[in-house]
């Protein structure tokens, strides 16, 4: 199938959020999945997975950083309204469990799409949960969709929204340091949540191997990694 893409903004240093038409596809998906994009670098065929941070129903989004020595993020930060790239998808596992728990959701860099398009659908539908988001990454303007992701704390109290910086300016009054803290101290005594993880794998590895040892049950962990 083929993706046109209609807009695009720098909402970070080296980040965007890409906006597409999908003529052919109908965006039905469950939030947390990710789409298969192929492009032809340098005479070969290159696909990589990138998850929709758009909510199911809407114009599929994505929020991709450039990876200056990789292949298909310079191809897609290559292009500009009007031209096309082929698609395939929707695939992944990393979406909300059922039963639906208390949920902790730790992202850190491009790891908060598919947390956005979860946000997006399901605060509304499980006000009755408790929905909670740390999101790190080592600077204040890294913090993609802050403004948004604040907005929607405020107007959900079934959602909390808890940044972190480990290199933070001097007038942050938020937290510093990494996600692993934090999702530790939340987690508290509690067995009976979920936690959502995305982002590279030594992060993911990283928070995983805490819960575990913490006493978490491993069919409460979920993750996704992007390396
Ligand atoms: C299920 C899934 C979903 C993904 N969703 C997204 C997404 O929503 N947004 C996104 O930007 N990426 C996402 N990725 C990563 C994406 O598929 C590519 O790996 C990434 O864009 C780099 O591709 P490349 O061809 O430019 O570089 P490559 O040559 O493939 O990679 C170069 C190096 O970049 C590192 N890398 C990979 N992803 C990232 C990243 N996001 N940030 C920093 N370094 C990275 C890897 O360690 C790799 O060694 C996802 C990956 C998976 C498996």
């Amino acid at each position: 199938m083929k993706a046109r893409l209609v807009s695009y903004r720098e909402i970070a240093p080296n980040t965007r959020h890409f906006e597409f038409d999908t003529p052919d596809w109908r965006p039905a998906f469950a939030p947390g999945q990710f789409l298969s994009f192929t492009a032809s670098v340098n005479g070969e065929e290159i696909t990589r997975a990138y998850s929709v941070v758009s909510p199911p129903g809407e114009r599929v989004a994505l929020c991709a950083n450039l990876v200056p020595a990789g292949f298909l993020s310079p191809a897609l930060f290559a292009m500009q309204p009007g031209d096309e790239i082929d698609f395939k998808g929707p695939y992944g596992a990393f979406i909300l469990r059922r039963p639906v728990s208390d949920s902790i959701f730790v992202a850190t860099g491009t790891g908060i799409a598919p947390f956005r398009s979860m946000l997006l659908t399901h605060l509304n539908e499980h006000p009755d949960r408790q929905f909670t988001l740390i999101f790190g990454v080592r600077h204040e303007q890294g913090l993609l969709y802050h403004d948004e992701l604040s907005a929607l704390a405020a107007g959900h109290p079934n959602f909390r929204y808890i940044p972190t910086l480990t290199r933070p300016p001097e007038h942050w009054a938020g937290l510093t340091g990494r996600v692993q803290q934090p999702t530790l101290e939340l987690l508290g005594d509690r067995r009976d949540v979920d936690v959502y993880i995305c982002g590279l794998h030594e992060m993911v590895n990283d928070v995983r191997a805490k819960l575990k040892e913490a006493g978490l049950d491993r069919k409460r962990i979920v993750f996704e990694k992007y390396d």
